[in-house]
């Protein structure tokens, strides 16, 4: 696959196409990375929520591929907000990766009823400046979380990953983000796998491109410069997703794509949640 690089706001470089393994067992997570690395994917994105960091490490490990080829983000656990307590959890995901360092940190939710975020990231800025993250960055941020980082910090985020499909395609937050050097990671790129995926519209532009609706939705979002990370355990699925690089949407169908906003989210409202 010929999967480009953007350009971090630290200069740290990210293959806009990865792998994320949300909801893939431990058991699960071996085989499938397997066949993401086979595929040409080199950049997985795992959490500490997401229990599977170990066997995540050990998939690098077995795959071959030296430690520069392959992009790895993991993010803080809820429970873990605090200066202190974020440099401590960092510590312990990389143990369990079994890696001196990851590419990208990320603070997984602003939980803002706890007020903590301002805190935890300082925390980020030291393990940026000790090279135990390479780049650090945020996730479920909202504009106003942005804002009081930017006040009351040193350090933009390198990256926002944020809930992004063609259902929610979160145009006020890609504004903000590009207005200062943010890059946009977007999760649930495919909506799922659920009902976008036989949306008319869709389906007509499939048949046009010839590819298969979760491709074009991947391409749209290649186009507007998102990176994703979709998940799937099917080798057929996960070949079949990357390879979205031989074609390119027309203005007027990535427009049509653009209309199936309805503003609905499928996960938590970063407001409220934690
Ligand atoms: P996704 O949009 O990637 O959809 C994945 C599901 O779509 C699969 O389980 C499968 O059922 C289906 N699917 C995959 N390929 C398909 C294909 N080609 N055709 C039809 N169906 C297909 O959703 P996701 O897993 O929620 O998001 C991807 C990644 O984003 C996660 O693995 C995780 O790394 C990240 N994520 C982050 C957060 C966060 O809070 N930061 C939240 C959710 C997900």
């Amino acid at each position: 696959a010929q999967v480009p690089n953007i350009r971090l706001n630290s200069g740290v470089e990210i293959p806009q196409f990865g792998f994320g393994v949300f909801q893939i067992d431990p058991d699960g997570v071996g085989p499938a990375l397997g066949a993401a690395f086979e595929a040409g994917y080199r950049h997985v994105d795992t959490a500490q929520m997401y229990r599977n960091e170990t066997e995540v490490g050990k998939a690098i490990a077995a795959s071959g591929l030296r430690r520069d080829e392959v992009f790895v983000t993991t993010k803080l656990d809820n429970d873990r907000h605090g200066h202190d307590e974020a440099v401590t959890a960092l510590g312990e995901s990389l143990d369990r990766l079994g890696l001196d360092h990851v590419d990208l940190f990320l603070i997984h939710w602003p939980r803002p009823s706890e007020d903590r975020y301002v805190e935890t990231w300082k925390g980020f800025e030291q393990l940026a400046a000790d090279g135990r993250a390479r780049a650090i960055g945020v996730s479920n941020f909202q504009v106003p979380h942005l804002e009081r980082l930017a006040a009351e910090t040193g350090t933009v985020p390198a990256v926002n990953q944020i809930e992004l499909h063609p259902h929610l395609p979160q145009e006020e937050l890609r504004a903000y983000h590009r207005e200062h050097g943010i890059a946009t990671e977007a999760w649930s790129p495919i909506g799922q796998g659920g009902d976008l995926l036989s949306n008319e519209r869709l389906v007509g532009l499939a048949e046009k491109y010839g590819k298969t609706p979760a491709q074009i939705v991947l391409r749209w979002h290649i186009e507007l410069g998102n990176i994703v990370f979709p998940k799937s355990v099917t080798p057929s699925r996960i070949s079949e997703n990357i390879d979205v690089f031989d074609i390119e949407l027309a203005p007027v169908d990535m427009a049509t794509i653009g209309e199936l906003d309805t503003g609905e989210r499928m996960g938590p409202n970063p407001d409220d949640f934690g």
